[in-house]
């Protein structure tokens, strides 16, 4: 029997694995799952392998958006410098599709198969603390009651103070603040396409538009702190979105760089997935994707390995791949937020590229699989 610590994308896609390996499993949840926050998703090729692995993507499928392109703007001049053919690429390449979705039909859709195992989710149950005694693990809650477990597995998303003694975490506050939001298509003042996700880079912030769930579009704006230079050369249609985007009401958080180590011991069957093993910045898409990938990875690793230390080499084989992605995304926030000098060689690079070059530099990431 597997404990789970969490209940979102990470812990369910590993729970839902442990089933169909016949592994029982057990989830301990701080909150009330129903209530997973609603916003969209961007799931690449290589998450929408890993759905396709687990039997769910053709449920998920009909409430999704499949992508065909991905459109970069320059915010200042309102100008397209590339289309990336995304579908193109995946036909070539044998994939399955890039998709958006709403976050809460993503987790309803896991949860829901999670269930159908028959698999206990412990509501209410916020873990404060987790303590390796040797041959059990102590498992205390918020409320102070306790319970012990022989196998677990952390999935508590990043919660910025780790459960564990044998993951840390150093989260320094960056100078970046996230906006989400969501608008009916209708109000959107640019004409969005139903299969495009649209990326419009700035000097020091960008924004990210796509439909995702019926007629909504999802808005996420990542903005430099104290940064006034967002758009100098003003017209009329900028000054036109400018007006659209204040008047929206936001949700916004400030952005952390955490750097989480893990120091397990690979003798003891405790393991870390999704966002409590690593931290990634937004700037790839590839937080839940992560999860998803993580989750089902180490469900399977459990599934079909015979001993605790495989399993372990396993994951930490895996590691060279997140670290990869923290990189790139690390990268792509240079570019995004490149300050206004640098930000005319981006774009005008961007505007020359090959698009399809682009793409194939990307295989790595979206044609991996599970
Ligand atoms: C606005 C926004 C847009 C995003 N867009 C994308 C995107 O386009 N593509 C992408 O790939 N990723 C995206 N992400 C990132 C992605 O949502 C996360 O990386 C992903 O949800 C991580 O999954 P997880 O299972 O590790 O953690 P979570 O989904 O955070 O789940 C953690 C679970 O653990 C529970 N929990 C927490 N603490 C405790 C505790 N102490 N005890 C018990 N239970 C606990 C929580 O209630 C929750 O259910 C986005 C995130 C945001 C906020």
């Amino acid at each position: 029997m597997y404990s789970i610590i969490g209940s979102g994308i990470a812990g369910l896609a590993c729970s839902y694995t442990l089933s169909s390996f016949g592994i029982d499993n057990e989830i301990f949840e701080s909150g009330d799952t129903r209530t997973a926050n609603n916003y969209g998703i961007q799931l690449s090729p290589n998450a929408s392998h890993v759905l396709q692995k687990m039997g769910i993507l053709n449920k998920l499928d009909p409430n999704m958006k499949v992508i065909n392109s991905i459109e970069i703007y320059s915010i200042e001049k309102l100008k397209k410098l590339i289309t990336l053919p995304v579908n193109e690429f995946v036909t070539k390449n044998n994939l399955t599709n890039y998709y958006t979705v709403s976050r809460n039909i993503l987790h309803k859709e896991l949860l829901s198969s999670v269930i159908s195992c028959n698999t206990k989710i412990k509501q209410d149950s916020k873990i404060k603390k987790v303590e390796d005694l040797g041959n059990k693990v102590k498992i205390t809650k918020q409320n102070k009651s306790t319970d012990t477990c022989k196998k677990l597995i952390i999935a508590n998303g990043n919660s910025g103070s780790p459960i564990f003694d044998r993951i840390s975490c150093s989260p320094i506050k960056n100078d970046f603040t996230t906006y989400r939001s969501a608008v009916k298509h209708s109000e959107f003042p640019l004409k969005i396409n139903e299969d495009t996700v649209y990326l419009f880079l700035g000097n020091g912030m960008h924004v990210v538009v796509y439909p995702y769930f019926e007629d909504l579009i999802n808005i996420v704006m990542i903005t430099k702190n104290n940064q006034d230079t967002i758009i100098p050369n003003s017209n009329q249609n900028i000054e036109n979105i400018t007006a659209f985007l204040s008047a929206l009401e936001w949700e916004s958080w400030s952005l952390y760089d955490s750097k989480i180590t893990l120091n397990f011991d690979i003798s003891r069957p405790i393991f870390a997935i999704g966002d409590a093993a690593h931290s990634i910045k937004p700037h790839l898409a590839q937080g839940a994707s992560m999860a998803l990938e993580d989750g089902y990875t180490l469900g399977k690793s459990i599934g079909g390995e015979i001993t605790t230390k495989s399993v372990h080499l396993l994951m930490s084989k895996r590691q060279k791949r997140i670290n990869r992605v923290i990189r790139s995304s690390s990268l792509n926030r240079k570019i995004f937020h490149a300050s206004p000098i640098v930000s005319i060689a981006r774009d005008f690079f961007l505007e020359k590229t090959n698009s399809r070059k682009q793409l194939d530099s990307l295989k790595w990431l979206y044609g991996y699989k599970v």
